[in-house]
Parts: C-alpha cells; structure tokens; sequence
C-alpha cells in the first residue's frame, strides 16, 4: 500500500505538539538508574492504550549472565530494573517486521548548582527542549511513538510486527538491551533513534567499567608517608598511568579506518572518587571508578590485561600491593556496522526525501545500545536520530524542528520497510 508522503508529513506535524508534550511528561520522570519504574509504567499505560500487546518485566526475569554482550553488575537492584516491549501485531503480516528500541534510563544530573532549571523539568526555548534525557534519548523514544501514530491518524498501522521496546541500563551496561533479544523479541531489522545529528552510526567504541580499591598504610599524619601508603595519593599515581596507556592506544588509532582521523578518540574518564576517613589519618582505602574506551578490533580481554599491567606496574614503582582490580560496568565491544544493509537503504532513501542530502555516517566515539543487535544477535540495526547538544551535561537539549523530522523519517522508513495496512 502506497502512501502519499505529504498525507504523512501533515499527519506527523498535527500530531507534533501533542508529542512535545508527551515527551516533556516522559522527561518530567527521573529515570535515573534504579529509578526507571515509574517512568516505565506511565510508557506501558501509553502503549496499551495503542492497542499493542504490553511485555512489563525486570531484569531479575531474565536469564542474561553469561549470554553474549553481557556486562557485570554492581551496586544495582535488578528487581526494580522495569523494561518494556510493546507488540503491534497484525493478523497476516506481510511486510519485514522491525524492533524500534529507545532508552529511557539517564545518567545522574550532578552538581545542582551547574543547572538554569530543574533538571527534570522540560524548559523550551528557542526551538530547543531543555532537561535531562531530553535528547539522550527520550526525543527518540518520543519519535518512535508518534510516527506510529501519524500512521495510525491516516488510517494504517504497519503490516508486520513491530517491537517498541524501552529499556534502560544503556548508560552502565546494557543489560537492558541485552535482555529483549535473550527474552526471545527478534526482527528483521533493529532502529535505535539516538540523537546522532540526522546521521548513522557506521562505527562505535566500545567500553569497560573497572574500580580499583586502593589500600595505604594508615597512621598518624604527624609521620611522613612512603610513597604509595597514601590511599588517596597513589590513586592519582594510578591516573597518570592510565593516562598514559590511553596516550599509547591513541597512537595506535591513528591506523584506524574508522577513527584514524579522529584526534585521540580514546577516552580515559577517571569518573568516581572516594576514600579516606579522618583527617587526622593518612587514609588507608580510596575506591577509584573509571571509564576506557575500546577500539573495533581491540578484543576485551586483551583490553582488560593492559588495563590490569598498567596497575600492576604502577604498583610496582610504589612499591606496594597492586590494589583489587574489578569490572563493575560496561564489558562493551567497539563495532563496525557493516554498510550495505537493505535496512539502510531505505533509510538512506527516506532520510533524503525528509532532511536533504545522503545520509552520512559517522563514527561514534561513545557506545550505544547498537551492538546487541548488529554484533551479537545477527540483526541489521541502525542508529539514526536527530540534533541535540549538550549531552550528559546541564545543557543538554534536543532540536524540536529536528526531532519533528526524525519523526517523520522514522513514519516513512516504517510504511516502506514493513508496509502498511489499514487500521482495524
Ligand atoms: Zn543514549
């Protein structure tokens, strides 16, 4: 069934304020990790009211230790980590079907002093939606929603089976992602509407999450400390050994094909500090938290056996014990995503009838959820979304003209992908 694409844009921009605010109520819940509950049962409610089929779960359902992608988890309660996967089904699918997955966890706001507002309160101005998880990514799980919508006000709903899915964990480990695909949900193509500025992801990098526990030799301040037995000290000893091993593996990507033009996009983020508990003490533990980025290419545990000498050596020149090593966090591969995909090509076709020009790529130098369908699952997927800055920062906005494209994008990549059907 064919559709008359300017039917679609005017069904995407009537409905357009209506999706302005119903994202600024989704980016009104703070959805921090541990907190995703709420916000998730106002999205289910959203979706059963869609008439779609509603899959509400906790990660402590599903059975994803030890599956592929998988990351370690610490200090978090699965119990309370709600995802949702909603259905649209129809009763002879005809069309390729398609999971549309956004995130709806965000990272915390930090210092309160830094934010104009309250940071979940979504504030606009200029054409721009201001808040936390405004454009990473609550715009895109918005524009998933409402390109169904638009469909559905013209009379069609898709002609194979959709998966919207909600997840969250995707800032920490993506373990959330990881468990709609071990719960069974799989499609002939995965779209992630990241806010990527109207471009494609064509390569991401990976991560890993370590902590290391640092132990002193705790005594009164009045003696003079060795090197290496102020906890809090030698954790900066630490830093500047990892900092130096990030320096080697940005030499080394400067062959990269995909991120050898990229100045340094190896990023060390030392990003959590604590320790020490009397300043009349020298403090005898510091727990330091820190972030490494991973090249395509580079395997994890290869990654991780750098990470662990680089500590064993600094250790070493303290001459104290190497402090206990852990993976707390993201075990995320850096990917490829193979161009050439026929789920790109309509993409590339649709991104050009909306926004104008060829859809480009661009490579990522964070990790998206991405990788559990592409790398691990076998699954097309592209992550594709519209303009936002200011990202896990205070200014963090999403371009409304933009997100009203990409919605738009998204509508019409739907109707061509999995073809269209009239609404019962
Ligand atoms: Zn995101």
């Amino acid at each position: 069934m064919d559709i008359d694409e300017r039917a679609l844009s005017e069904a995407v921009a009537a409905g357009f304020a209506e999706q302005v605010e119903w994202l600024s109520t989704l980016v009104g819940f703070d959805s921090t990790r541990g907190n995703e509950a709420a916000c998730q049962d106002w999205l289910a409610s959203e979706y059963a009211a869609r008439g779609w089929q509603v899959d509400r779960y906790t990660l402590d359902q599903v059975p994803i230790e030890g599956m592929p992608g998988y990351s370690p988890v610490v200090d978090a309660d699965y119990s309370r980590a709600v995802q949702v996967v909603a259905t649209h089904r129809v009763a002879e699918p005809a069309g390729r079907s398609l999971i549309l997955q956004g995130h709806i966890d965000v990272v915390p706001t930090g210092a309160p002093e830094l934010w104009e507002q309250d940071p979940f309160e979504a504030r606009i101005v200029d054409g721009w939606m201001h808040g936390r998880g405004a454009a990473d990514m609550k715009c895109g799980v918005s524009a998933m929603v409402f390109a169904l919508d638009a469909l559905r006000r013209l009379g069609y709903v898709p002609a194979s089976t959709v998966h919207v899915e909600t997840v969250s964990e995707e800032e920490c480990t993506g373990n959330g992602a990881l468990s709609t695909l071990v719960r069974g949900y799989r499609a002939d193509a995965a779209l992630i509407p990241e806010s990527m500025g109207h471009r494609i992801i064509r390569a991401e990098l990976g991560s890993v999450w370590f902590r290391l526990r640092i132990l002193g030799q705790p005594g009164h301040v009045l003696a003079s400390a060795a090197p290496g037995a102020h906890a809090i000290l030698a954790a900066t000893d630490y830093i500047a050994a990892l900092q130096q091993l990030t320096a080697e593996i940005n030499v080394e990507a400067r062959h990269h094909p995909y991120f050898g033009a990229i100045e340094n996009p190896v990023k060390f983020n030392p990003g959590k500090i604590r320790g020490g508990d009397w300043l009349g003490s020298v403090p005898s533990w510091c727990e330091l938290e820190c972030r490494l980025s991973v090249l395509p290419g580079h395997a994890l545990p290869e990654v991780r056996a750098r990470v662990a000498a680089t500590v064993e050596a600094c250790a070493a020149r303290l001459g104290t014990a190497a402090p206990a090593l852990s993976w707390i966090g993201f075990q995320a591969d850096g990917h490829v995503f193979g161009p050439g995909t026929e789920a790109e090509a309509v993409l590339a076709r649709v991104h050009s009838a909306v926004v104008g020009g060829p859809l480009e790529g661009v490579s990522l130098t964070a990790t998206s959820d991405t990788r559990f369908y592409d790398l691990y699952y076998g699954i097309p997927a592209l992550c594709y979304g519209g303009h936002a800055r200011g990202m896990h920062s205070p200014t963090e906005a999403v371009d409304l003209a933009s997100l009203q494209q990409t919605t738009e994008v998204i509508a019409r990549f739907v109707a061509e992908w999995c073809g269209l059907t009239a609404a019962g």
